[in-house]
């Protein structure tokens, strides 16, 4: 194995201890807690590990953790009703409400509810707008936590060649749009794309967000190119399971320059990135300098 493998885990804990520093820098000057609502509707327990780890970590860095559990079947007239209480409300600066949503309710009308000021996931389409004309805007967490891996890893990208394989608009989309403004030559692929073996093979930077087990192997991969792999896959492994990314981490690692581990790489990021948000948005909300 030649590549460097990228820490997310280390990484994310120093991103959460400089959003601890700032949290504790606005209680102590300004007198402000930054606070994080999360609502979780109904009972998916991918999601329900997820909020618990979000609250855990809001409350570790100093903040205020709002948690909002609603039944599977709360309607969305109930559900509008909580988030315009919790955009109104003062002592809440970052809203999220986990998704998937259950199938009765629209999730975009959820979303676009949301204060896009409040709106710390970057989804509310005021954000997605900003973020593809280039302007300052709140940036979805899981492609903010690749560009600053990338970032971190390679310093300037501009120029580079990179391919996002997805097409989501929590991932693939946004973190197009993010490479992009780095002055990336920026290629979408997606399950309608011819060739993706040679569309990988001349990339600098591979950011892979499918959902599909170790669907991308390592001889797609170019020598010493920087890997991202925001998938999480269960398989079976023995009587039990185990988790994989979107890409054959051990034949990728034999020809990249740089690899995120699964789990380890981006997982840890996106949640330390949430947190970094709250911050941003909370300074925003009270005229105050952002952290960087
Ligand atoms: P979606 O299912 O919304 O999107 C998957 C994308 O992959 C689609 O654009 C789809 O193309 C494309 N795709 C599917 N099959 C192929 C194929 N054979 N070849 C090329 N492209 C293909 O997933 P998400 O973006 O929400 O998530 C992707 C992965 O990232 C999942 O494993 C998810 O669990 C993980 N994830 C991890 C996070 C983290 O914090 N680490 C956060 C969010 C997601 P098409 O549009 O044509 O259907």
């Amino acid at each position: 194995m030649s590549a460097q493998i990228i820490d997310g885990k280390a990484f994310a804990a120093e991103v959460r201890a400089k959003v601890a520093g700032h949290v504790d820098r606005l209680k102590e000057e300004q007198g402000i807690t930054p606070g994080l609502a999360v609502v979780l509707v109904g009972e998916d327990p991918a999601s329900e590990v997820y909020v618990r780890s979000k609250g855990r970590m809001t409350v570790e860095v100093g903040m205020a953790s709002f948690e909002h559990r609603l039944t599977a079947d709360t309607s969305e007239e109930e559900l509008l009703t909580l988030v315009e209480k919790l955009n109104a409300d003062p002592k809440v600066h970052g809203i999220l409400v986990q998704l998937p949503l259950p199938p009765h309710l629209d999730s975009n009308l959820v979303i676009n509810s949301i204060d896009p000021a409040k709106d710390v996931d970057g989804f509310h389409i005021s954000n997605v707008g900003l973020l593809g004309t280039g302007q300052k805007s709140m940036v979805p967490c899981t492609p903010l936590g690749c560009l600053m891996m990338l970032r971190e890893q390679l310093g300037s990208l501009s120029g580079l060649d990179a391919v996002v394989i997805g097409r989501s608009n929590i991932v693939g989309k946004p973190m197009a749009n993010l490479l992009l403004g780095e002055s990336c030559t920026v290629t979408i692929a997606h399950s309608r794309t011819k060739d993706l073996a040679e569309v990988v093979r001349r990339a600098d930077i591979v950011v892979a967000a499918v959902g599909r087990p170790e669907m991308v192997p390592g001889d797609w991969i170019k020598e010493g190119a920087t890997v991202i792999d925001v998938g999480i896959n269960r398989i079976p492994s023995g009587e039990k399971t185990r988790l994989v990314g979107d890409v054959a981490f051990e034949s990728a690692a034999a020809r990249a320059g740089a690899i995120t581990p699964v789990p380890g790489g981006v997982g840890p990021m996106t949640i330390a990135c949430l947190l970094a948000n709250t911050v941003t948005a909370c300074c925003r909300a009270n005229g105050l300098a952002e952290p960087e």
